[in-house]
């Protein structure tokens, strides 16, 4: 089946059209800067050179045509018609309490969606654009909606419950819902798979570190813990987020610096993680080149970020009563060997270890841990597109 998998953001959508038989990617790209004076489109079809138009797209409906007209244009296009296009997955960040898994779009799925735009003010309502967008140019083919929150709503009670006052529980929902749920679903999935783990009787951790990261405790394939909370902020150590931090230093970075509440949040989830550590970047390219020209701020950005993502696997381990099998995903995860090798090098208590050619490879599914470690480690690459085509298929 050809599957047309959207993410949309505020200005920009990104797409992809694959075949979840083959599992082969056709066409892949992006329209930037909608809305603006001048946007661009950037269509690459599998195997050939990309192809990139300068173009005004007043909204994401004009954008979603110009998606359409790329896919089956007669010299760049992957179909010859818009009907091989069979179902439509679209990405959506937040489904609250409402969406425990992906479900096929009607008015009142929509409706639900908008109940949780308070959630993520930024995200949802950007996912509805899209949608709606995609509905009125598509009007026969059958949508489905693939939350990232929807993986970790088999977290029990004492994981997403934070301890305030239960009022504001009950009167806004304030939980932990955990984000990244794609990928802990599909890499957790696949790296049973990969270390012959019957899934259904499996303990495994989860570490998507990208430029936003969080690790996801996975016991017989459901979410029990993440470290990502009521929004993604929270937890790991990232590019430009924070992560845990005391909530005390709000009211006194407040206070020191004459801030308000939006300039903190910038703050707290744009100049803040290794870049704000580092001075240096977000990036761990960057990182580790400014390590091994003897960067002191840089090697210390690392080694926080490292010693978060210990104490989080060593959490969920005692959470999940032991582990079988440590998964590393994203860009980062699947990159960086010396953030695979010292995280691992803390873990050797647990009678892990490393083989350090294995973690040399980069980006590819690889057996990081030698045949005797007694808890697997690997590299899974994620395919959040992928995960959402399937899903896609499987829930129509
Ligand atoms: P996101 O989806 O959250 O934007 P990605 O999963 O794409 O993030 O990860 C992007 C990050 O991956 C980059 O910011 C960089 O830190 C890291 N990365 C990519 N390639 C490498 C590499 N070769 N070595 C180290 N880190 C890398």
């Amino acid at each position: 089946m050809k599957v047309l998998v959207i993410n949309c953001g505020s200005s920009s959508l990104k797409y992809q059209l694959i075949d979840s038989d083959t599992k082969q990617v056709l066409a892949v790209g992006i329209c930037e800067r909608i809305g603006l004076e001048i946007g661009v489109i950037k269509h690459t079809p599998a195997g050939r050179d990309r192809i990139e138009n300068k173009v005004k797209m007043d909204n994401h409906e004009v954008a979603v045509s110009l998606v359409l007209n790329a896919l089956t244009d007669k010299e760049y296009g992957v179909i010859s018609d818009l009907s091989e296009i069979q179902a439509v997955g679209h990405r959506v960040v937040h489904g609250g309490e409402k969406f425990a898994s992906s479900t096929v779009i009607t008015e009142e799925v929509i409706q639900a969606i908008e109940e949780c735009n308070d959630l993520a003010p930024l995200h949802n309502p950007a996912n509805l654009i899209g949608i709606r967008a995609c509905m009125s140019l598509m009007k026969d083919v059958p949508m489905v909606a693939v939350f990232d929150t929807a993986f970790h709503q088999t977290m029990p009670e004492e994981a997403y419950l934070y301890a305030l006052p239960t009022e504001y529980y009950d009167k806004y929902k304030i939980r932990k819902y955990g984000f990244h749920g794609t990928s802990h679903s599909y890499v957790s999935e696949r790296m049973a798979d990969f270390c012959g783990l019957d899934i259904k009787n499996s303990k495994i951790i989860v570490c998507h570190l990208g430029n936003g990261a969080s690790i996801s405790a996975v016991v017989n394939g459901k979410s029990i813990d993440t470290s990502m909370g009521f929004t993604p902020l929270s937890g790991l150590v990232m590019g430009t987020r924070s992560g845990d931090i005391d909530p005390s230093i709000i009211e006194f970075i407040a206070k020191k610096e004459n801030k308000n509440l939006d300039e903190i949040m910038h703050l707290l989830n744009k100049e803040s993680g290794v870049q704000g550590m580092s001075q240096v970047s977000s990036d761990f390219r960057d990182i580790n080149e400014a390590m091994n020209n003897g960067n002191e701020k840089a090697r210390i950005a690392f080694n926080v970020f490292v010693y978060r993502v210990v104490k989080y696997i060593g959490g969920f381990i005692a959470s999940m009563n032991g582990v079988d099998a440590i998964a590393f995903t994203a860009g980062v995860g699947e990159n960086d060997p010396k953030v695979r090798y010292d995280v691992c090098k803390y873990l050797g208590f647990l009678g892990i270890t490393i083989d350090q050619e294995a973690n040399k490879l980069r980006g590819e599914e690889v057996m990081l841990s030698t045949p005797d470690s007694k808890v697997k480690v690997a590299v899974i690459p994620t395919n959040e597109e992928l995960a959402i085509a399937r899903e896609t298929v499987a829930i129509l």
